[in-house]
């Protein structure tokens, strides 16, 4: 089993105005296999999390750690991140021009593994994740996010999950932009991907709807950079029926 623990994290990015603490003490544990929701208005941080993990060089870690089994993840070039196991899909988020999803797919999977995937196997497992996912064989060959809908880049990041088989993904709104139909194709990618590596998932999302397709075993709500309340798959429900108002009318995180 693998666990990836974050403890008394603060983040911050350099404005106009100077140094600006994003995230202000951000402490929680993920182990194999779990799903951990983070949700939170607009603005709470939750990108921020997801960027400092990946090592997003516009972000700063002033204090705090990330460990991976004890290894410290901050000290981690980004390669060494996704070849610690770590799967962040934001780290690819430009068009690569000139390269195509199916040799994209191939270097990663070398870089993360340390060798060149068995062609035939290769091939074979690339065609099945496509099929399942509802892409169309021709996606293969077209450059990576050069002119992809908002569901495209969806399933190319769903589908790097199923064949770069990471210990911990870190899906950032994965479920923006998704009609209902590719939200559950989508997310029954996810849960195969998890089912098929016992990954654990940090899934970030403003709304609760993704949620009904991928059960959370934790709930995070992010409020300013702080998490302001944890609870189980309930508190989404609460969260689904109540909206943020509590958390943002108060000033005060609930306890
Ligand atoms: P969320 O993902 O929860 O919507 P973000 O992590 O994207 O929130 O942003 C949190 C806060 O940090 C916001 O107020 C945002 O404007 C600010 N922020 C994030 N990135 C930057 C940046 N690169 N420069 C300036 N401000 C930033
Ligand atoms: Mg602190
Ligand atoms: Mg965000």
């Amino acid at each position: 089993m693998a666990t990836l623990e974050i403890t008394d994290l603060h983040v911050s990015v350099t404005t106009e105005d100077g140094p600006k603490e994003i995230l202000k003490g951000v402490t929680l544990t993920i182990n194999s296999g779990e799903t951990h929701a983070i949700m939170g208005p607009n603005g709470s941080g939750k990108s921020t999390l997801a960027y400092s993990i990946a090592g997003h060089p516009k972000y700063t870690v002033t204090s705090g750690t990330v460990t991976l089994d004890g290894e410290d993840v901050l000290a981690m070039s980004v390669d060494e991140r996704a070849r610690a196991g770590l799967f962040l899909a934001m780290q690819y988020p430009v068009e690569v021009p000139g390269v195509t999803v199916s040799n994209f797919l191939r270097t990663a999977k070398t870089a993360v593994d340390g060798e060149a995937p068995k062609l035939r196997h290769w091939v074979k497992d690339v065609r099945n994740a496509m099929d399942e996912l509802r892409m169309d064989p021709a996606f293969a060959e077209r450059n990576v996010n050069e002119g992809f809908s908002g569901g495209e880049k969806k399933r190319h990041e769903i589908l790097q999950m199923e064949l770069l088989k990471p210990k911990f993904a870190i899906l950032d709104e994965t479920d923006s932009g998704l009609d209902v139909d590719a939200l559950r194709i989508v997310s029954e990618g996810v849960n195969r991907a998890k089912a098929g590596t016992d990954a654990g998932v940090l899934l970030i999302t403003h709304y609760t709807r993704i949620l009904r397709y991928i059960t959370p075993d934790q709930v995070h709500v992010f409020v300013d950079g702080r998490i302001a309340e944890q609870g189980g798959a309930e508190l989404a429900d609460r969260l689904e029926a109540e909206g943020y108002d509590r958390f943002l009318t108060t000033g005060e995180p609930a306890t």
